[in-house]
């Protein structure tokens, strides 16, 4: 059976991350209700909604991911944008309207290591804030993170820095920097 109005999926996961007002509330519960195509939707969307929350609450603007998670975005039809920064180098990025989660791979030598924490740079180079003991996966030569996309799209043109140390008993050492020349989108700074 089929949807001659399907649901947006926007829509969807506003729903079940609770994020609509009453009335709009009402109307997906009442479409549901009635929809067993929409419904279905409503089930994946509610598995994916549960990690979006997990990740989201891990700190307020940015988070560090797994590839799975990634993969299930782009699996319920959400559109990911994903850089890869080669250790110690750049990238130039942006954000598109359409975009609703960005990514970004730090490539790093994770083989031995046992902890890693993310460390965000000010624009004079020092340490700002630290994330400790962010999850990654050592096959995957990298750690994978998001920052939230209303945070990214609201930036003027600017350089981010983060940096990458491995932490263990013996003590710290920088594992990679990596920088982002971020353009707001549509601006005119050659690519
Ligand atoms: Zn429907």
């Amino acid at each position: 059976m089929t949807c001659n109005s399907p649901l947006e999926r926007d829509t969807l996961l506003a729903y079940r991350l609770g994020e609509l007002d009453a009335d709009s509330e009402a109307r997906v519960e009442e479409h549901y209700l009635g929809c067993a195509s929409c419904s279905r939707r409503l089930e994946e969307f509610t598995a994916l909604a549960g990690a979006v929350r997990a990740v989201t609450r891990m700190s307020g603007v940015s988070f560090v991911v797994n590839d799975r998670f990634v993969r299930q975005l782009a699996q319920n039809g959400l559109r990911v944008r994903e850089y890869s920064v080669p250790l110690n180098g750049s990238v130039d990025c942006t954000v598109a309207p359409g975009d609703d989660f960005v990514i970004a791979r730090l490539e790093a030598p994770l083989d031995e290591v046992e902890r890693v924490d993310m460390v965000y740079l000010g624009s004079d180079g020092k340490p700002e804030t630290r994330q400790e003991d962010v999850p990654f996966v050592a096959e995957s030569g990298g750690v994978l993170f998001s920052t939230r996309i209303d945070m990214v799209r609201a930036l003027p043109r600017t350089t981010l820095r983060v940096r990458l140390l491995a932490v263990d008993e013996s003590g710290e050492r920088i594992l990679g920097e990596y920088r982002f020349d971020h353009t707001p989108y549509g601006s005119d700074r050659p690519r």
